[in-house]
């Protein structure tokens, strides 16, 4: 207890029914507002009991200003946007593909009224979720049937468990890869529960070597994209249609990982060449799996497309049940596998391949234009200019393949030493900003990639509350 005539911390109840609180109860409930300010209070007490506190300090305002702050922070959504200007367009760390709008207008949908998820219209029965983007996927692939799950990852995980459990796959050694997160081909082989056998050379793998692999405890043939390394040199490498000709000479299916997949020749945008699903099947491969939010654009899925007896197979597995997609997911899918039935507006109206294809030109105006104002608030210490620069697809796809693109190159004109921890800041500043922006450091300096600030007013808008250090 403290002597009469020393600080007194106000209580619990003054506090609640002070003016200044009262407008926090009616904003975050009188629940969070009393526990706020009973952590406030506790920390606090020790400053004082021992004489540290002012008057001031624990008014009854000045407590209700920081509770305000506090609560404001803790209810402050920890899904936040932030511009991505890392020069990687499907950055996985940052959501990937952009969904168009008509793909946004039917999630809306989906999450505020009861739809026929898993019931055919048509009939009044039961129906199979799957069937909502049958018809679009035959279409655009050319396969007999299809089904989706959560992603890729589960994709494969499901094909390879529903068709090669406790028997061997074969794979290339040059596809043994790891992608990111830890998806590494020989562990999904394990965990589902086929065998690996794994035949050829990192750089060179023969039809011969596939061949002497075969044997009767063999289940199935798997060749994987390579996506986020590329093998050049003194390579070979076994082309599909041959591969899938051996395996179904020798009774096995050929499963494909496509890891991006594209369902159109991405060459006629200018792009890097990237194998079709429709190419993929017309190959031979049995199944084909690919990403929903990679190249194609949409959301995170994972597409498995292929015959129809070992599609039907593939569904009847339990772990289908355990992995499948939800209501949202089918309803963007399907809204964005509509846009490929039009390809000549396909780049007007996808985001992802409309910031692929963005002329290099148009982002190296928008870095002129932007210089001036940039130069301006980082102030003297920095050297602020429009330059080329290079970006990437990302998502495993051509990882060697570079976009070209423009950026901000932000240049601290400080001694070496320093020049690091000046770069860390101003990093951590543009993180620090109501929408972070996230860009690279590269070559002693921050680098602004803009092929995706497509919302150039957002930005500015907040600029001026960028804190640099003097
Ligand atoms: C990206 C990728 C995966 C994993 O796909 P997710 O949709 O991220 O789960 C699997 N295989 C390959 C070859 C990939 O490139």
């Amino acid at each position: 207890m403290s002597a009469s005539g020393a600080l007194r911390l106000p209580s619990i109840d003054g506090l609640l029914r002070h003016p200044a609180c009262l407008p926090l109860a009616e904003r975050y409930g009188r629940e969070a507002l009393l526990a706020c300010l009973r952590q406030l209070l506790d920390e606090l007490r020790p400053g004082v009991l021992n004489g540290q506190l002012c008057a001031v300090e624990v008014s009854a305002e000045v407590l209700a200003g920081r509770v305000g702050e506090r609560l404001a922070q803790q209810q402050r959504s920890h899904v936040r946007r932030v511009f991505n200007l890392t020069g990687t367009v499907l950055h996985t760390n940052l959501g990937r593909a952009l969904l168009p709008e008509e793909a946004i207008e039917a999630v809306q949908m989906a999450a505020r009224y009861p739809l026929n998820l898993e019931f055919d219209l048509a009939s009044g029965k039961r129906g199979d979720r799957d069937d909502l983007i049958e018809g679009l996927i035959r279409e655009l692939t050319g396969a007999e049937a299809v089904t989706v799950v959560n992603n890729n990852a589960a994709a494969v995980l499901l094909t390879l468990n529903s068709l090669g459990a406790r028997k061997e796959g074969i794979i290339s050694r040059g596809e043994l890869i790891e992608i990111g997160g830890a998806f590494r081909i020989p562990d999904i082989m394990a965990r589902a529960g086929v065998r690996l056998h794994e035949v050829g050379t990192t750089n060179r793998t023969h039809a011969r070597d596939y061949e002497a692999a075969i044997s009767p405890r063999s289940g199935l043939i798997m060749r994987v994209h390579a996506s986020n390394y590329s093998i050049e040199g003194f390579t070979a490498r076994v082309p599909t249609a041959e591969l899938a000709e051996l395996a179904h000479r020798h009774g096995l299916p050929l499963l494909e990982d496509l890891g991006s997949g594209s369902l159109l020749d991405l060459t006629r945008w200018g792009l890097p060449a990237e194998p079709t699903v429709r190419q993929a099947l017309l190959d031979g491969a049995d199944i084909v799996t690919f990403s929903g939010d990679k190249l194609l654009g949409g959301p995170q899925a994972g597409l498995i497309v292929g015959r129809k007896e070992l599609i039907a197979k593939i569904k009847k597995n339990p772990l289908k049940r355990a992995l499948r997609v939800d209501k949202l997911t089918l309803a963007a899918l399907e809204a964005v596998l509509g846009l490929y039935r039009d390809p000549d507006r396909l780049a007007e109206r996808l985001p992802s391949l409309r910031l692929l294809t963005r002329p290099q030109a148009d982002i190296f105006a928008q870095a002129l234009r932007l210089q001036p104002l940039m130069t301006e608030l980082l102030g003297e210490r920095w050297q602020v200019s429009a330059v080329e620069a290079l970006g990437m697809i990302g998502s495993g796809s051509q990882p060697v393949a570079r976009l070209p693109s423009a950026a901000l190159c932000c240049r601290p004109q400080v001694s070496k030493r320093l020049r690091g921890r000046c770069l860390l800041h101003l990093e951590a500043a543009l993180r620090a900003l109501p929408i972070p922006v996230l860009g690279r450091i590269d070559d002693d300096a921050l680098w602004l990639d803009l092929r995706q600030l497509d919302d150039e007013p957002a930005w500015l808008g907040q600029l001026p509350q960028l804190q640099v250090e003097p």
